[in-house]
């Protein structure tokens, strides 16, 4: 199993598409909720933590690490 770290400025991707047709957010706040907004049209949302992890179903590395 594996456990996904995510910090502010992470790139992800989620199951479902947001309306305007974009799957990738960036994680602009983690903690007991996770705040995304949509890097197609900049809508931000709010979510729960366990669910917010449950959406996301990839990391997008941009950067040196490489997992
Ligand atoms: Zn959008």
């Amino acid at each position: 199993m594996m456990r996904m770290e995510y910090k502010i400025g992470d790139i992800v991707r989620t199951k479902k598409q947001h309306p305007c047709g974009s799957k990738l957010w960036e994680i602009t706040r983690v903690g007991v909720d996770f705040k995304l907004k949509c890097l197609g049209c900049g809508h931000m949302i709010t979510v729960e933590r366990p669910k917010a992890l449950k959406m996301i179903t990839k990391k997008i590395e941009d950067n040196k690490e490489d997992k």
